[in-house]
């Protein structure tokens, strides 16, 4: 299939602002909630202080606390031993008043991390990074969402509404943003094609695509040439560079060549990473609401 058909050009997708209409609506089901005597409550759990990771924590913890959980933070010296960290979160599954657990990636290397998130109860697992809930999303059946996966997904869908059919390529296989991702897509009827560092030709691989999600880790990596015209260009990727200059934050696409050429086009920041920590949010009503026998029509609308 080739364009895009409703998509402009050019459109700068605004993930600020979709993530506050995002959370406008989760306040609204938070008063609902609390008219229930229910609040959710989100446990946030961070080791050691690198510091990106410390502020990815304070701004969940501070959107939380803005559409009304309870927040539990957890931080803990670098030196926390595996049995340790395992103890709290058992501790933290038992908790009544926790809908939701999450722990913040990475974690030290002497810390199992996949150890660490199949300890999470699955039911507050608003990470969407449990063994059980990766199953599911494989499986096609209904379950927790990573977050990023999801606030992707809404992002394109908030361009284009249908996008079955078109051809989509996802650059990074990690668990917890390539991996689903393009089951996402695929669920979404899109012929899916997973790149990775061994990909060959990846610039012609790109240029065949209508959807293009860029999670690698390297900046500006994807340039304007690689983007077929009207294509959706969604980048996930954070990379601080020109530290000595005060340091700014750019994606794994090159800005300022795609946008020309793309239909519509996700900054960095202010696009895929404000909608994640809505997302986040989102988990975690969901979370809550199953928890406790809650239906809530909004929550559970799956992308
Ligand atoms: P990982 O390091 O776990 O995975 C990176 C992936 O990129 C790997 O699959 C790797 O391939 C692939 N890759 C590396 N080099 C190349 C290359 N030259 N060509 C093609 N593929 C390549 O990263 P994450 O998935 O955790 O994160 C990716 C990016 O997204 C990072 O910048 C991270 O900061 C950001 N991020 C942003 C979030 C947000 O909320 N906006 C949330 C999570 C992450 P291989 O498997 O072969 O090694």
């Amino acid at each position: 299939m080739s364009g895009l058909g409703t998509a402009n050009r050019g459109t700068r997708i605004n993930g600020e602002a979709a993530a506050a209409q995002l959370r406008s609506q989760l306040k609204e089901a938070v008063a609902d909630l609390e008219h229930r005597g229910v609040t959710p409550g989100l446990a946030v759990i961070i080791v050691g202080e690198d510091p990106a990771s410390s502020v990815y924590v304070r701004n969940k913890i501070r959107r939380s606390v803005e559409v009304g959980f309870r927040s539990f933070h957890h931080e803990l010296p670098v030196s926390t031993s595996e049995g340790d960290l395992l103890s709290l979160i058992l501790r933290l599954n038992d908790a009544p008043d926790v809908d939701g657990i999450l722990v913040q990636l990475p974690l030290p290397s002497h810390i199992d991390s996949q150890r660490i998130l199949a300890a999470v109860d699955p039911a507050k697992d608003v990470d969407g990074f449990h063994p059980l809930s990766a199953g599911k999303l494989m499986s096609g059946s209904p379950g927790v969402v990573p977050c990023t996966p999801l606030a992707c997904m809404l992002l394109i869908r908030g361009v284009k509404k249908e996008i079955g059919g078109l051809n989509a390529v996802v650059i990074g296989r990690s668990n917890i943003v390539g991996k689903p991702m393009a089951h996402l897509l695929l669920r979404s009827d899109c012929t899916v094609t997973m790149a990775h560092s061994k990909t060959n030709s990846l610039p012609s691989v790109c240029r065949a695509a209508d959807i293009v999600v860029a999670a690698v880790g390297h900046p500006e990596m994807v340039r304007g040439d690689w983007i077929k015209p009207g294509a959706i260009v969604i980048d996930v990727g954070i990379n601080r560079v020109d530290r000595e200059g005060g340091g700014r934050l750019v994606g794994d696409v090159a800005f300022h060549e795609a946008e020309n050429v793309a239909g519509a086009i996700t900054p960095v920041p202010g696009g895929v990473g404000p909608m994640t920590i809505a997302c986040l949010l989102r988990n975690t009503i969901q979370s809550a609401c199953a928890r406790r026998g809650v239906f809530l029509p909004f929550p559970s609308e799956d992308p």
